[in-house]
């Protein structure tokens, strides 16, 4: 929910969707009143409104042409800025798209160290002309939550959807699989695939989500058809695709056989640059918004974790600021973010960087690791690294057996006991697997 405005006893919130309205207003709204009076004695009323974030607008020279264009703006909270007039094409509407936020174009991205690669690739993909060849398909781009994958598959979309030479179409995961399932029930199963078909882009947001025999089989033919008929897909997910366990092998080489990019942590001058944006934007609606630089450089400091934290601490120092009135102070920004600083999160560590970083100590190659030879000098780095892989990750043991070579799971759950064992009599082995998890976690 965001806050729109207070007025007198009415506070206006407002949400994303019709269905978010409802359930909120049906489930929550006495509870939601009983904590805000609990905090502002004078608020008797709650006026929940639904944001839209679908632009509607048809393409140029049509015979619907004249139809104006219904673009409405957002007049949430003041983290926003203003709708660029980009036209989203007819297609993507018609094909179910999922809604694009206007916020999230490339001129509110910020480009940094950890995600100028990906930026560089969606921006090139955006400008693509058809015709054009096509550099790198799919560009598939993985990194954890809240580090900017939908704000920059959503840029490519409206970029891309600008020239209205070209049809983008933006679906999450779990949009595409609705669309599928809803097409097979109402019997137009092929209507749906003729027109995915006939889209020169083709992004999906969360690919994790995609779940379901049958709209995996779908989305594979689906990705077939269109890199083979020479047309863009890009894909973003919080995992590699080697990692995406429920999909077929076929389709996970597929994915890998484009480009693909991983978006690292936020560095702190991103985080300062997107609070700074972000200010801007919400002084936009809300002038009176003011946040001192210190205020700011502590914020980019602390909360780390990710983009959507920075933008829920902006968010109350802003409802702050609009019911209280007070000014902005550290004092006052370092109680309302308190819970959003965290002490940094275990990195997520994958099983090839494990395998490359024991490989690289031991002197042996990652190759080894995998083989079925048994010699000593690999036998035990093998074992390290699984037992790594057990500890550091969240893969199962048969996982982890596939991934080295195909070995069964009862061999890795003896490397694992081994090692468990031996680290308590070996002090040597100990500070090497101690070593070896720092160097990990960095
Ligand atoms: P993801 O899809 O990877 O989970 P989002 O794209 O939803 O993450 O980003 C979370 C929040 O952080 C959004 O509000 C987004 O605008 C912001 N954000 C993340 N990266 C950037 C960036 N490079 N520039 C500007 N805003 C960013
Ligand atoms: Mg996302």
């Amino acid at each position: 929910m965001e806050l729109e405005a207070a007025e007198g006893d009415t506070l206006k919130l407002s949400v994303a969707t019709r269905f978010l309205k409802s359930w909120i207003q049906s489930h929550y709204a006495e509870r939601l009143m009983a904590c805000l009076q609990a905090e502002f004695a004078s608020v008797s009323r709650i006026e929940i409104t639904v944001r839209s974030g679908v632009l509607r607008t048809m393409p140029p020279k049509t015979k619907l042409a004249e139809q104006t264009a219904t673009v409405r703006e957002p007049k949430s909270t003041g983290i926003e800025v203003r709708t660029p007039a980009a036209p989203i094409s007819a297609a993507h509407e018609a094909l179910g798209g999922s809604p694009l936020d206007p916020r999230l174009t490339f001129d509110t991205f910020v480009v940094g160290r950890s995600n100028s690669l990906a930026h560089a690739a969606a921006k090139q993909v955006a400008q693509a002309r058809r015709g054009d060849s096509v550099m790198f398909n799919p560009l598939y781009v993985h990194a954890g939550v809240g580090l900017g994958k939908t704000h920059l598959l959503q840029s490519l979309a409206w970029a891309g959807n600008a020239s209205a030479e070209r049809k983008v179409l933006y679906l999450t995961a779990e949009r595409f699989m609705y669309g599928f399932v809803a097409a097979l029930r109402a019997q137009n199963a092929l209507a749906f695939k003729d027109a995915l078909r006939t889209i020169d882009v083709l992004v999906i947001d969360d690919l994790q989500f995609l779940q379901g025999k049958s709209t995996q089989v779908e989305f594979c033919h689906t990705l077939n058809a269109l890199i083979d008929a020479g047309r863009q897909v890009v894909i973003a997910s919080d995992r590699p695709p080697s990692e995406l366990e429920s999909l077929d092998e076929r389709v996970r080489s597929r994915l890998a056989g484009g480009l693909v990019v991983e978006m690292g942590a936020l560095g702190e001058d991103i985080r300062l640059e997107i609070l700074k944006t972000r200010v801007a934007a919400a002084k936009h609606y809300h002038p009176g918004f003011d946040v001192p630089p210190p205020v700011l450089a502590f914020i980019a400091k602390t909360v780390t974790h990710n983009g959507r934290d920075l933008e829920g601490a902006l968010n109350r120092l802003l409802a702050h600021s609009q019911l209280t009135s007070q000014p902005i102070t550290l004092e006052m920004a370092e109680r309302e973010v308190r819970d959003l600083i965290r002490p940094q999160e275990p990195k997520r560590i994958r099983i090839e960087e494990i395998q490359r970083m024991v490989a690289r100590q031991y002197n042996v190659s990652r190759a080894d690791l995998l083989s079925s030879r048994r010699t000593a000098n690999v036998v035990r780095p093998r074992q390290v690294a699984m037992y790594l892989a057990k500890t550091l990750t969240l893969r199962s043991l048969p996982e982890i057996g596939r991934r080295f070579g195909g070995r069964d799971h009862t061999t890795v759950l003896h490397a694992v006991r081994k090692i468990e064992n031996l680290v308590h009599s070996d002090t040597a082995l100990a500070e090497e697997i101690e070593l070896l998890k720092r160097q990990l976690q960095d």
